[in-house]
């Protein structure tokens, strides 16, 4: 299985110079490329990094030449247009670390770091950087909270929550507990896929049994793009800790030359099926800046997640197509035989606005909401 060469950053300092400039060495998955730091910023390059255990379970999966474009830099990243904040982020922070954009969630930027980093991160402006926007104080997220009865579950992210040890989760957690018209405490992670031994932590099962024991119910959101990203590994620990009450769900994000393919999405969805994890969120690419190049087009979109349904029992398709966008969470339906997408929104701001059926001429090559006309 031929593997894509790993970065190499070899930093040279220009003699004399006031600031030092550095030249940085890296490995593209088209070949080798130099750059200095001002253009690895100016560009938000994510940074590079991926744990020995994914690297050996993608090199060793089958799929190697799909799974290989969600962690490995390409020199597409230069070209993709977009934005940092596709989703309205900056807008619906009400506390350092705290977006309340849908009344009954509260989401937490907990960490600004991952165990690897997925090159289409709808968070690139921020993971694997020190970033100003995690939260800082949680006793005072707490307090505004516990000021909203309306919020019934927050969702830990960043990053992924679970680099953090699970000293300090139980920190955060003496935060959130206490508050009790909170139902449930979420966490998003793709840890379990770079990383799953992780969840063997022996502080881990208390870490649960304390939200458990507060009459809430614990909720991993995993995010398993390919079934060759399911590990063994993964799937034992995702059973022991089912069997201590911990439910699952699975997200996924639509990525040309990943999983651009209704078997390889209805294989996926029918092992976290046969694993206790329920297929939640089929998510349609962001226009990101830097990672566009992973959009599908809605029209191929619409077609993948149709095919996908016609491989699955009603019992694992029960994710959503979905487009997280500005406005809100969006579910695209059909592309009809009027030339028209057929949305939802899922999620909104507005609770008047959930439920109702909208539609957009479409436009061929359209993959986002702002792409399609009025009218
Ligand atoms: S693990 Fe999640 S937060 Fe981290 S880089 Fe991947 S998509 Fe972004």
């Amino acid at each position: 299985m031929k593997r894509s060469p790993t970065i190499q950053i070899h930093a040279t300092e220009a003699a004399g110079a006031v600031p030092r400039l550095h030249n940085v060495v890296v490995k593209f998955i088209e070949g080798p490329r130099a750059l200095t730091e001002v253009e690895l910023q100016a560009n938000s390059m994510t940074r590079h990094h991926v744990t020995d255990f994914y690297r050996e379970q993608i090199s060793n999966s089958g799929y190697y030449e799909q799974l290989k474009y969600i962690v490995e830099p390409s020199l597409e990243e230069f070209e993709s247009p977009g934005c940092l904040d596709t989703s309205g982020e900056h807008d619906n922070t009400v506390l350092p670390g705290l977006q309340h954009k849908y009344a009954q969630t509260g989401l937490l930027l907990v960490t600004d770091r991952c165990a690897s980093y997925c090159r289409f991160c709808f968070r690139k402006r921020m993971v694997g950087k020190d970033s100003d926007e995690i939260a800082p104080d949680f006793a005072r997220l707490a307090q505004y909270i516990g000021g909203h009865p309306e919020m019934t579950n927050v969702l830990l992210s960043g990053g992924d929550p679970f680099v953090l040890s699970s000293a300090k989760l139980d920190n955060i957690l003496d935060h959130l507990l206490p508050i009790p018209h909170l139902q449930s405490i979420r966490f998003g992670t793709k840890m379990i896929a770079f990383q799953p031994k992780r969840f063997e932590d022996p502080a881990l099962p208390a870490v649960f049994q304390r939200i458990r024991e507060a009459r809430k119910t614990a909720v991993i959101v995993t995010h398993f793009d390919h079934i060759g990203e399911i590990s063994v590994d993964a799937e034992r620990n995702i059973r022991l800790l089912s069997a201590q009450g911990v439910q699952f769900l699975n997200q996924s994000v639509l990525l040309a030359k990943v999983n651009d393919d209704p078997e390889i999405l209805a294989a996926t969805f029918a092992k976290c099926h046969q694993m206790g994890v329920h297929p939640y969120y089929l998510f349609q690419g962001r226009p990101v800046k830097g990672a566009s190049h992973f959009q599908v087009p809605l029209r191929r979109g619409l077609e993948i997640a149709r095919g996908t349904n016609q491989r699955l029992s009603g019992l694992q398709k029960t994710y959503k197509y979905i487009m997280s966008h500005y406005t809100g969470k969006i579910e695209i339906l059909d592309l009809g035989a009027d030339g028209r997408v057929y949305m939802r929104y899922h999620q909104n701001k507005t609770p008047e606005t959930i439920g109702k059926i909208f539609s957009r001429p479409y436009v061929e090559g359209a993959c986002w909401l702002d792409d399609l006309p009025k009218g």
